[in-house]
């Protein structure tokens, strides 16, 4: 049970991993939706982000999971990764 050494030829590119705010798993950042703060604004507001591009700290959550969005706005977790007091999280559907 040792991974083959210098085989190659596997189709499976390791990307990016982050870390779902939700559920806390580790998964590929193509699995995860990004969440971020939308620039310009006088307040916290919090977007999905789906071209990655915004700016500054953005906070992850599984595409596929709609509890762990919804695991996310609860208890100040998205506050505590975006290190901003008060988002404002009505843009994500939780006013
Ligand atoms: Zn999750």
């Amino acid at each position: 049970m040792r991974p083959s050494d210098g085989g190659g030829g596997e189709p499976t590119v390791p990307g990016p991993v982050r870390t779902c705010l939700g559920c806390r798993r580790r998964r590929p950042a193509a699995e995860l939706r990004r969440l971020a703060l939308a620039p310009g604004l006088d307040r916290a507001r919090v977007v999905p982000d789906p071209c990655r591009r915004l700016p500054g700290r953005g906070a992850w959550v599984c595409h596929d999971d709609p509890g762990c969005l919804e695991k996310a706005t609860q208890k100040g977790r998205l506050a505590r990764a975006l290190k901003i007091a008060n988002p404002d999280l009505s843009a994500l559907g939780r006013g």
